[in-house]
Formats: C-alpha cells, structure tokens, sequence
C-alpha cells in the first residue's frame, strides 16, 4: 500500500505575528480557527481601512498599491501586504500599518516576510520596508538585512512545525494574556497547572485524567 504524503501546511503572514507573540494564540488562531475581537483588535480593524481600501494612487513620486496578494511557493507562505510602494526607478518596498506606536521584532518579521514574497514574485531584490504607525503617524524604515532574514525564516519552520502538528503549545501565562483576545477561551492560568486541570474534570464530569 502507498503511503499517502501529506501536503507540507502553509504558513499564512499573518500567524508569524501571533506566533512571536505566544505560539499557543498562534495555534488558536491558525490550528482551531479561533478569533474573537477586544479593543486591540478592533482598533487594529479601524486603523487598515485606508490600506484595506485597495485604491491605488500616487505619493510623493512613488506608486502606492493597496491590499496585495503575497505568495511564496519556496517558502510556503501566504498573505497580503497592506501597501506595496513602487519607487521610480521600479524598486518595491512593503509598508505595513499599525494601530499602536511599537511593536517590536514581531512586526519586522512579519514585514520582512512579506518582503520575501515579493522577492520571488518580481524577481527583484527587495532590501527595504516600512511600518506605519497610525499612533504616532510616524514611519519607521526597516533593512530587511540578513539577520532579519534569518529570524524570519526561523518563524516561518516555527510556525509550520505547530500546524503540521496540530497540538496546542502550553501557555505563557504572563503579561501578554492581558492583551490577549484569546484569554477567556486558553484559559492560561488554568492551563499552566495541570494538576487544576484534573481537579477541575474530576469535579465537573467525574473524570480524573
Ligand atoms: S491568553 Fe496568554 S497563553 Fe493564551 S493565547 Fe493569549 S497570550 Fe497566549
């Protein structure tokens, strides 16, 4: 009997984000298919309605896309880049929005994953992007150098490895459960003590595991 091979997942953009943030809201999200909003989220929503808008117009000398398709087939990625620019002399750059003012290496890798897809989509180097920061309106240039790259691809096998699995990572049970739109369904506190989780079944449904 032939063994049947199954196809490797693909790691949307958007769970490297989840994922540098807690592995476990990652899989929530990309495993069970779980999402539900809090005031972070919803902000988040309200602040790419103008990259979402998918209007293309001219800034500052340079071509602004909006909303585009990202793929890698060599890297098993997928996902969408808020804004892609095009400078005159044809060079793309990937901007990313964001609500807030800082968030961190999640959203440099995130960004540069994006600029990894373009790679292979135009065939041309993509050595720069951009984070927008609606809080601040501030933008903040980053070189999608070879340490960046790295981590990047780093997540990207991170990611993949827990959605090949199919598991629930352990929770972090710190202070980013606080931020977390996820928290009342992980059940961090509960879940970090095993021993709880068996008093809690034994008392309910009489199940002790
Ligand atoms: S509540 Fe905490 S452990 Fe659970 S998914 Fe959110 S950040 Fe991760």
């Amino acid at each position: 009997m032939t063994a049947v091979v199954e196809p490797e997942p693909t790691v949307p953009i958007s769970a490297l984000e989840h994922h540098l943030y807690c592995p476990r809201q990652c899989a929530l999200v990309h495993v069970d298919g779980l999402w539900l909003d809090n005031e972070h989220t919803v902000r988040g929503t309200a602040g790419h309605a103008r990259p979402d808008s998918g209007r293309e117009r001219w800034e500052r000398g340079r071509r602004v896309l909006r909303a585009i398709p990202l793929w890698s087939e060599r890297l098993g990625l997928s996902g969408r880049a808020d804004v892609v620019e095009v400078s005159p002399q044809g060079m793309v750059a990937p901007v990313e929005y964001k609500i807030g003012t800082r968030h961190g290496d999640t959203a440099h890798v995130q960004l540069c994953a994006q600029g990894l897809c373009l790679e292979e989509m135009t065939g041309q180097p993509v050595t720069v992007g951009f984070l927008w920061f609606g809080a601040s309106r501030r933008r903040l240039r980053v070189d999608l150098d070879a340490d960046l790259r790295a981590r990047t691809l780093t997540a990207i096998e991170e990611v993949r490895a827990w959605l090949r699995s199919g598991r629930l990572p352990p929770p972090v049970n710190d202070a980013r459960c606080r931020r977390c739109q996820l928290v009342d369904q992980c059940q961090p506190e509960l879940c970090a003590e095993p021993e709880r989780v068996s008093a809690y079944l034994a008392e309910v449904v009489g199940c002790v595991c």
